[in-house]
Formats: C-alpha cells, sequence, structure tokens
C-alpha cells in the first residue's frame, strides 16, 4: 500500500526554507520558495517552518516572510510554523497568520550572548512577552510558541553542554508559559548514546506532551544515526530539509540538517510511515536547482535515485 493511503506514524517537518535558506549567501526569490512550500505539501509534508522574522539587514533573504507565512496558509492542511527570535518577530509572525512560532534559546549562555545578544533572563522576558502576544490571538487560532533549545548538544564556543543545564533552561522555557521545547543540535556535534539520554531525561521530567521533537544537524554525517536513535526513544516529530539544505555557520562547507528525503527514505524501509510520497518528494529538488543555481544540493538518495533503490528489505507496516 502507498505511504500515503497509510496514517502516518510520525512527523517530518521541513524546515529548509528557514533553517536551510537563513545561512546561504544566495537567496531564493519568493516565488521559488512558494512553490516548493506547495510541492511539498503536495508530496505530503504536513508541516513546514517556512522562514524566520528577524531583521533585514541580518537575513535578507528572510524580508518576504508575511507574504511566505501568508501564502503558507492558504495550502490546505498544512501546519505553518516561523523562527523569531524575540517578541517583536514572534508579533509579526502571528500578524501573518502562523500556526506556530519557534524562539531559539541557546543553552549555552555564550551561544546566546553571540547569536541574539541576550542573555537567558533577557531571552526568557522575550518569550513571556511573545506568549502575551500569543494569548492575545483568537482562540480559533490555536497559535503554539515552541522553544529551540539551542546547543543542547555542545555548542561551538563553550564547549560541552551538561544535561542538567537543558533540563534547568527547558524547566524555565515552561514555566514562562512555551508550549513545549525541543533541543536542538545546532551545530551537529551530538550522538546517538547522548540522544537518547536527553530524551528520557526530558521525557521523565516533563512528558511527552512538553517536548517538541528532534532537530539534527548533519555536519558530521550522524544526522540520520541521531533521528534514528530519537525514534528508539520516542520522539515522533523530526526536522529535515530538502537537500539537506543549508550548512554550519562554524564548520564551512558542511551539510545542513538531515537530509529530509533521506530520512523519509530509511524510515519507509523501517516500516515507520511518514505519508510522505518519496517521488514527489525528490522532484521538489529541481525547484531549488532551478532557484539556486550556485548552491551545492546534497543527499544520498537523489545521488542512487529511487528506481535502484527497492531493496526488497522493506518491513511490512507494523506500526
Ligand atoms: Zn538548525
Amino acid at each position: 500500500m502507498p505511504a500515503t493511503q497509510t496514517k502516518p506514524a510520525i512527523t517530518i517537518v521541513e524546515v529548509g526554507p528557514r533553517d536551510g535558506l537563513q545561512i546561504l549567501k544566495s537567496i531564493l526569490p519568493t516565488a521559488y520558495k512558494t512553490r516548493w512550500i506547495a510541492a511539498a505539501a503536495a508530496a505530503g509534508l504536513r508541516e513546514i517552518e517556512v522562514c524566520s522574522f528577524v531583521p533585514v539587514a541580518v537575513v535578507p533573504g528572510m524580508a518576504d516572510a508575511a507574504d511566505v507565512v501568508r501564502f503558507a496558509r492558504t495550502v490546505p492542511g498544512l501546519t505553518t510554523t516561523a523562527l523569531a527570535p524575540n517578541a517583536k518577530g514572534a508579533q509579526a509572525a502571528f500578524a501573518a497568520g502562523a500556526h506556530r512560532v519557534s524562539m531559539p534559546i541557546s543553552v549555552s549562555i555564550a551561544h546566546n550572548l553571540a547569536n541574539v545578544r541576550k542573555t537567558h533572563e533577557q531571552s526568557i522576558d522575550e518569550l513571556r512577552r511573545a506568549v502575551d502576544v500569543r494569548n492575545g490571538q483568537p482562540k480559533s487560532d490555536n497559535a503554539e510558541i515552541e522553544i529551540g533549545l539551542s546547543t543542547a548538544f555542545g555548542c561551538s564556543i563553550a564547549g560541552a553542554v551538561p544535561l542538567a543545564d537543558v533540563l534547568t533552561l527547558a524547566e524555565k522555557c515552561l514555566a514562562a508559559g512555551a508550549d513545549r521545547v525541543t533541543p536542538a543540535d545546532t551545530i551537529g556535534i551530538g550522538n546517538p548514546v547522548q540522544v537518547k539520554r536527553m530524551y528520557a531525561a526530558l521525557f521523565k521530567e516533563f512528558g511527552t506532551s512538553k517536548i517538541g521533537g528532534s532537530h539534527f544537524h548533519d555536519t558530521r554525517g550522524q544526522g540520520i544515526a541521531n533521528a534514528l536513535a530519537a525514534l528508539e526513544a520516542g520522539v515522533t516529530s523530526f526536522d529535515t530539509s530538502l537537500a539537506g539544505l543549508g550548512g554550519c555557520p562554524f564548520a564551512p562547507g558542511a551539510s545542513g540538517n538531515v537530509c529530509t528525503e533521506d530520512l523519509v527514505w530509511i524510515l519507509e524501509e523501517m516500516g515507520v510511515t511518514t505519508g510522505i510520497d518519496l517521488a514527489k518528494l525528490l522532484a521538489c529538488r529541481d525547484i531549488l536547482r532551478d532557484g539556486l543555481p550556485q548552491e551545492k544540493l546534497s543527499g544520498h538518495l537523489a545521488e542512487v535515485g529511487l528506481a535502484r533503490t527497492q531493496s526488497g528489505g522493506r518491513v511490512a507496516a507494523a506500526r
């Protein structure tokens, strides 16, 4: 039975239009972004992080954020998420119609100062203000705020990040009104043992409903391994990026988020239904190839092609 006819066991969240694009030198024109979002949704993606509401001077490629959110809201059944580093950005995101706003706060204080120029206390104040904005939304919108716990698995500035620090910041964010927290491997340094330990602790401390999902970067080629470790730990939502788009500001040339099509392929082979049509998903790469001719597209599945990947080893859908 095609995956599209089976109730998906997990959610793949395409974050390429935000995390993938924001680090690139090239700017993807708005028309390509909307084509990508529509094509990804048609391939079966049900949630897309479409942009970030950041100052245009900092990320010129996100100048069309409000237009992109407004477009995404016209796609039936699609949950539209946007990133905002502060309450002002969250207000703009909710005003444009975002279902969910993701706000990054780095567990490493040094990274938080470098990334958003705020202490933890100042970032939590921004969160409280964003919660006030959200509370002013019409109830029917069910708007949510999720905190991305950046550098949860390690920091490019401070080095190792203790699990206790992740739990402390998670508790503060939830107490300040965040709906959920998601540990993010911002620099792609985590490993599967650490991933299992992280989720076991977060689930035990706060319950599964307060933990948003997973966010891994593939900087050292360990993204799929970490995502599968998260799956085994009970995680049901996975941030990924088409063609592994993006990168790491601290590792020039490194690939970006876990590649969407590679993760979908292995999950489906394992009998974990995603609801995504792989052929249609792979075709979305053409939009990036046309719109970002200077950029390198990653991904193993695209290299071998879909026709030659049918190993016969696919596990019958059992979950
Ligand atoms: Zn990221």
